[in-house]
């Protein structure tokens, strides 16, 4: 085994982190964190700590970790068969039956399910999916994609600029031009505060019939959202937010793309975060959830209505040009076969509605009343403390402060991890879903003591 100090210098040597600051990451001036093991809802380091990780990973290891039954699924396929392809009409046991266990569980209206790696490149697919679609409906100008401040979608070029936050575009020179954003359904930050929540969904309603109608409807292809913005700082959705926003692009002929790579098998407490509000969408982006990233897999869920095209397309023009390498990978099918199956053997998203409702209720009770706590808002095993300078006047603590970083590493330094989301001083919880009351106890008492360590 290698020695710590070894590992931290070639860690800082070699190792291009994703979303770090790499000066300091490189200069020794920012902290780096090797993990060895996990067991449940906890991960362990090399030096022998231990954490509650409150955020599973990156809201994705919703299993919980050390799940055997998935590691056992992995290696039984790495054994039998590593990799085959599914070009022309290739699959494997895994992937043919992950694609019949994923349409079962899907909202009505959904018909087959095309594999990637990634929630980003499956938002990649998607983009593509639409413009191909218009171009066999013979609308070529019908292309423009509207996404809303916040949301996010990825880190490629397109869904880089399909992700509303700052960080993401600047310096990149993104957003592309076919992307238009709208605004965030983000109730507490209405730039208007003597707006009711009826009166502020109005306003997201006229703020996208006014960009499409500055765009053209004729150049608008669709719209994608999360069910609740998970990035951009976990927020649900003022009450009738999605069916009024439905109304808008069924007048205009937009598709919608729910982008469930947080929501998706469970996180609200309900299957899919569409049937969760009512949603019916044209294609559903999955991923996490779908393997509790015990293995990277992700896909795009085709409606019947896009699917009908795209078998038109494909009678006219020949086979679909669209393939990954590692498209239903056979490692990625098998762990999500057996995470599937897990979470129904387990009853897992009833435990997620039950615990998910006691730690929100929870934190609120906690913290709500706190001087510089604006809100704590969620739903299902999704939480969120966003904090001010200000309560009475909602007023922000100024970026430069890092109200949110500090208060998420005074919690780590207790044994808990929470995310400082990386817009806002909001802290963001997303635990496995096998979190248990006690467990949730923990979390929301050492939160507490964190808040008042540093905000007093
Ligand atoms: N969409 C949403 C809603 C996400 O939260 C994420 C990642 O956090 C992505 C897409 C991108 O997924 P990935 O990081 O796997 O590319």
């Amino acid at each position: 085994m290698l020695r710590n100090d070894q590992l931290d210098q070639w860690d800082r040597e070699n190792f291009f982190h994703p979303s770090t600051h790499l000066g300091q990451f490189a200069r020794g001036e920012a902290p780096n964190r090797v993990i060895n093991g996990g067991q449940g809802c906890h991960i362990e380091d090399r030096d022998g700590n231990r954490f509650l990780d409150a955020f599973a990973g990156l809201y994705c290891v919703n299993v919980g970790y050390g799940r055997q039954e998935i590691a056992e699924a992995i290696a039984a396929q790495a054994r039998e068969l590593a990799y085959y392809h599914a070009y022309v009409g290739h699959g494997t046991e895994a992937s043919i039956t992950l694609s019949k266990m994923i349409m079962d569980r899907a909202p009505k209206g959904m018909s087959k399910v095309y594999f990637g790696m990634s929630g980003s490149d499956a938002n990649e697919t998607n983009v593509k999916l639409i413009w191909y679609y218009n171009n066999i409906l013979g609308r070529p100008e019908k292309k423009k994609i509207i996404s809303r401040w916040r949301g996010y979608h990825g880190s490629g070029l397109m869904t880089g600029s399909l992700t509303g936050l700052e960080l993401f575009h600047k310096k990149f020179d993104l957003p592309l031009a076919q992307v238009v954003h709208t605004e965030a359904p983000y109730y507490f930050r209405r730039a208007n505060l003597d707006q009711t929540e009826a009166q502020f969904v109005a306003h997201c309603v006229a703020e996208l019939e006014a960009l499409i109608a500055r765009e053209g409807a004729d150049t608008i292809a669709a719209f994608i959202g999360e069910p609740v913005l998970g990035t951009g700082g976990i927020v649900p959705p003022p009450a009738g937010y999605w069916a009024a926003i439905q109304e808008v692009l069924r007048k205009h002929d937009i598709l919608l793309v729910a982008d469930e790579v947080v929501t998706g098998f469970g996180r609200l407490g309900t299957m899919f975060g569409s049937d969760h509000y009512g949603m019916t969408p044209d294609l559903i982006t999955i991923a996490k959830g779908l393997t509790s990233a015990y293995a990277p897999l992700s896909g795009s869920i085709v409606s019947d209505r896009m699917w009908k095209v795209l078998e038109q397309g494909t009678d006219e023009n020949g086979p679909i040009g669209h393939g990954w390498t590692y498209s239903a990978h056979p490692i990625g099918a098998a762990a999500g076969v057996a995470n599937l199956k897990l979470l129904d053997d387990l009853n897992l998203i009833a435990n997620n509605r039950d615990v998910g409702g006691y730690l929100n209720r929870g934190m609120a009770e906690a913290l709500g009343a706190h001087a510089n706590v604006g809100e704590v808002r969620g739903e299902g095993m999704l939480c969120a403390v966003e904090f001010v300078k200000d309560r009475e006047n909602r007023i922000f603590f100024d970026a430069a402060d890092k109200v949110g970083p500090q208060i998420s590493a005074a919690l780590a330094a207790t044994g808990v991890i929470a995310r400082a989301m990386p817009q806002g001083d909001i802290l963001g919880f997303a635990p496995p879903f096998c979190l248990t009351k006690s467990e949730a106890d923990e979390v929301i008492h050492k939160t507490t003591k964190a808040v008042q360590s540093v905000l007093g």
